[in-house]
């Protein structure tokens, strides 16, 4: 016979709309959909680019800028969001992938 009615339980949460994940780029902290974002992941190899967005692991985001793969990769960023370390050879090569994006987003 006892109700309890906990007004705690129902703690009013606004409902957004959940279709597009949103993502946040490690260097300008910007959030943007997963698709305007390039995943990098830790793997066997090394960290690498996740073109395709699907590989399995721990990732981070970049934003498909120049500038903000410079930034990201400044500093251990990528490695404390991977919780992995960056080789130097490893670094570099991905500096060369953040050089082939444009220097501004395009809108
Ligand atoms: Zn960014």
């Amino acid at each position: 016979m006892k109700m309890k009615i906990s007004k705690n339980n129902n703690i009013s949460q606004p409902l957004k709309l959940k279709h597009v994940p949103l993502r946040t780029c490690i260097a300008c902290r910007q959030t943007a959909g997963k698709r305007e974002l390039i995943r990098l992941v830790c793997s066997d190899a090394g960290v690498e680019v996740d073109i395709k967005g699907r590989k399995p692991g721990r990732g981070v985001y970049l934003c498909a800028k120049r500038k903000c793969w410079e930034n990201g990769l400044k500093g251990n960023r990528i490695e404390f969001g991977l919780r992995t370390k960056l080789s130097a050879d490893n670094r570099q090569s991905l500096l060369e992938y953040g050089k082939a994006l444009p220097e501004k987003e395009e809108q």
